[in-house]
């Protein structure tokens, strides 16, 4: 066993104005905000086609809220990587980090 504790990335989150997808998106994530928050916030149309999809951990709330509890890991990854990505809600569209340890 290891004296010494391994250091943690210290990411920075950032939730962009507009979707920004390209070959190099997401490429090299270890998925750590698929499993770093509570939920995804959803449309009501995002709420549907996850549904349709096969989403179990799916809540609405009486005041007009949809979310896919992401808690533990969403249960979309696949591995390190979104099962659905073609399909993803536009919060994780729009979601990027970045490493601040260095
Ligand atoms: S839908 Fe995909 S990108 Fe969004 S939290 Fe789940 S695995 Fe991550």
């Amino acid at each position: 066993m290891s004296l010494f504790r391994k250091t943690r990335k210290k990411l920075h989150g950032i939730l962009l104005d507009h979707p920004e997808d390209g070959a190099e998106r997401c490429a090299t994530c270890d998925a750590s905000c698929c499993r770093g928050f509570p939920s995804v916030e959803l449309t009501e149309q995002e709420y549907d086609k996850l549904q349709q999809l096969g989403a179990v951990r799916l809540e609405f709330t009486l005041n007009g809220h949809f979310y896919l509890l992401i808690e533990n890991g969403c249960e979309f990854l696949a591995g390190n990587r979104c099962g659905i990505y073609e399909d993803r809600p536009s919060i994780c569209r729009r979601f990027t980090c970045y490493d601040d340890s260095e």
